[in-house]
């Protein structure tokens, strides 16, 4: 498999290389040159395969010949080592829950799987590299967990101080090891500011051997279809039918797989953009026009997201014919009010805990089937709740209860580097600990 850039003003490469860049030269993101069909059979055997088979499965014709299969087989079972399961919430609704990795949120599997891949095509390196991510929360830890005790790569993570939460703080901080933690005295745009300007810096490039841990990473992208399978399989075997999925979505990865899925088979009714006040997409598929906005703050944080990386992917999916993406996405834009509200009220009828991005996805898909009589759907649970007490336990006015793994992650000491908002700091840093 070749893959072009999006700007087509670079040249095309293979899987390995696009991993390795994580962005094409021209500043483009990478796309497959075709897109596969999944084969023969293996939707109705989905049921019965393991996920590391579905992800092999799905996975080989992306690949390609970068990665020799029995190294893939143990890439895809270490990617996808714990369940995803599918919980009934209502008698049409049913979550798929994408928080039982290491870090509790769906991130862990395309950080999994890029971690992994990234450590294959650098087997041969001497020099040690250095990845370094910026982050709001959660890519940070599924980062920081892919790479731990990973040999010959180190992590350093630029976070907001004060603005991310206390289990998400824990695990950028205090797994030690290769994992560095650097809080910087400024916002999520600072940290991706300095991080940016410490890519284009000449010295310390030749210093050191960067790589980034990017979202737009097709290593990142293209594993997230695997549980898409995973759940639409679960759900086809108990109803019959392809259900509508609701998607909570900031940067639109996580979407963007699925729709990738669907194309190359996966049975889905109906998929819904569900996001919060960062509307782009949304104002997209009502209008045909897309304009991007400046982000703004709101309960579901990890979807602050004003211009939307992985839309030009969903794009060029369709061939930019917008009447077909229309007809297969709608979107919706979710107040904090009703996120609020509908954590609590699901709280409250079904016992069912949301996170408040799980909540976005929750209200479009109640909207969406209130329409749709016939219609069954599912919906992804991103992370789990205690991720983010500071939106839950005002909506269901009680402590959200800490999960057993969790405790003894939450008991270690916090490591972490002040630095101020500025790329001198960094710099010093990073030349210093060279
Ligand atoms: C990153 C994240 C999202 C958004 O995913 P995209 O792929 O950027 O659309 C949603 N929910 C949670 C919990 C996240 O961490």
């Amino acid at each position: 498999m070749r893959y072009y850039s999006l700007n087509r003003q670079a040249a095309t490469v293979d899987f390995d290389a696009a991993t390795v860049a994580g962005q094409a030269p021209d500043g483009g993101l990478y796309f497959p040159e075709t897109i596969p069909r999944f084969p023969a059979g293996f939707v109705e055997q989905l049921p019965q395969l393991a996920p590391a088979e579905v992800a092999f499965t799905v996975l080989q014709p992306y690949v390609g010949s970068t990665i020799p299969a029995t190294e893939l087989g143990r890439i895809c079972e270490e990617t996808v080592s714990f369940p995803f399961p599918v919980v009934p919430v209502t008698a049409r609704i049913s979550a798929l829950e994408l928080f039982h990795g290491p870090t509790l949120a769906f991130k862990d599997v395309g950080a999994r799987f890029m971690s992994r891949c990234l450590g294959y095509f650098s087997r041969h390196e001497t020099r040690p590299v250095t990845v370094l991510v910026a982050t709001s929360g959660d890519t940070g830890g599924a980062v920081a967990s892919g790479f731990l005790g990973v040999p010959g790569v180190e992590v350093v993570i630029l976070y907001p101080s004060g603005r991310v939460s206390p289990v998400q703080e824990q695990q950028l901080t205090a797994l030690g090891q290769n994992i560095r933690a650097l809080e910087v005295q400024g916002n999520f745009d600072d940290c991706q500011r300095l991080v940016k300007q410490a890519f284009r810096d000449p010295e310390l490039l030749a210093r050191r051997r960067f790589t980034s841990a990017n979202s737009i990473n097709v290593a990142r992208w293209l594993p997230q279809q695997v549980y898409y399978c995973y759940g639409v399989a679960q759900t086809l075997a108990a109803t019959n039918q392809p259900p509508v999925v609701a998607v909570p979505s900031g940067n639109f990865g996580n979407l963007c797989a699925g729709l990738l899925a669907y194309v190359s088979g996966l049975p889905v009714a109906h998929f819904l953009a569900a996001c919060n006040a960062n509307a782009a997409v949304p104002a997209y598929l009502t209008s045909g026009q897309y304009a991007a906005r400046p982000a703004v703050p709101t309960l579901s944080n990890a979807m602050d997201v004003g211009d939307p990386s992985n839309f030009g992917r969903i794009l060029e999916l369709f061939r930019h014919e917008y009447p077909v993406i229309r007809d297969l996405l709608s979107g919706y834009s979710v107040s904090d009010a009703d996120t609020s509200a509908t954590i609590r009220r699901v709280h409250e009828h079904t016992g069912y805990l949301l996170d408040p991005h799980g909540a976005v996805a929750y209200f479009a898909l109640e909207d969406y089937l209130s329409q749709q009589p016939e219609a069954r759907g599912i919906f992804l649970e991103t992370a789990h709740p205690v991720k983010f007490p500071a939106a839950v336990e005002p909506a269901i006015g009680q402590p959200v209860p800490v999960p057993t793994e969790l405790q003894a992650l939450l008991r270690q000491p916090k490591r972490s580097t002040l630095l101020a908002p500025e790329y001198e700091a960094l710099r010093t840093y990073l030349l210093e600990t060279a």
